[in-house]
């Protein structure tokens, strides 16, 4: 059985972790419909961080798919997605922060990916300042003709999972997202599950 580490991120909570080069890194939506704020920073340099807007101009599309490079500040491929069968992740939102649960839903002290994010980075010695926009997996954006854009209920079922192929050495983040005042997540939040290191059903995709 090949060597993993595995990683619960109970929901409303955030955790990091390191990812070597060539390893696979899989995310899982242990109960369904649970949106993950996910960032990454090279673990060489945590100065070259995700970057969400080169991703999006380096794809030429404002979803990522299977196949598709994350791309960091520097321009470089961080990590791959490697298997994906849910098809609706986010590339275009900014994680959900204090802000916005105070002046768009009235709730003083609600969690937030933020806080998740930033209080998971500081346990390895990166400050709030260096938060990137996440890649938010299994998050569920609904763009139109005209431009706009929203989110509607996450569609990942139960033990779905996006897996990724490490580009460099990683130091990343998750939050289980804990919004539950718009449907996003379904209105229940729950764990996610960060597994490090090859899953069978993936060698056949080094
Ligand atoms: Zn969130």
């Amino acid at each position: 059985m090949p060597e993993q580490t595995r990683i619960r991120v109970p929901a409303n909570e955030g955790r990091s972790f390191r990812v070597r080069a060539g390893e696979i890194l899989t995310i899982v939506d242990i109960e369904g419909r649970q949106i993950g704020d996910l960032v990454f920073f090279s673990a060489a340099d945590p100065h070259e961080r995700l970057s969400t807007s080169c991703t999006r101009a380096r794809c030429g599309r404002l979803q990522v798919r299977e196949g598709d490079p994350l791309f960091s500040t520097r321009g470089r491929p961080m990590a791959t997605i490697v298997e994906d069968r849910v098809g609706a992740h986010d590339i275009v939102s900014h994680p959900c922060d204090k802000g916005r649960y105070e002046l768009d839903f009235h709730v003083i002290g609600h969690p937030s990916c933020t806080e998740n994010l930033v209080g998971a980075l500081r346990e390895i010695g990166l400050e709030d300042w260096w938060l990137p926009d996440p890649f938010n997996v299994f998050m569920n954006t609904v763009f139109l003709e005209d431009g706009r854009y929203f989110t509607e209920a996450a569609i990942s079922r139960a033990g779905d999972r996006i897996v990724m192929r490490a580009e460099m050495d990683l130091i990343g983040a998750l939050s289980a997202c804990p919004q539950d005042l718009y449907p996003a997540n379904g209105y229940r939040i729950t764990d996610l599950e960060v597994i490090v290191g090859d899953t069978n059903e993936h060698m056949g995709q080094r």
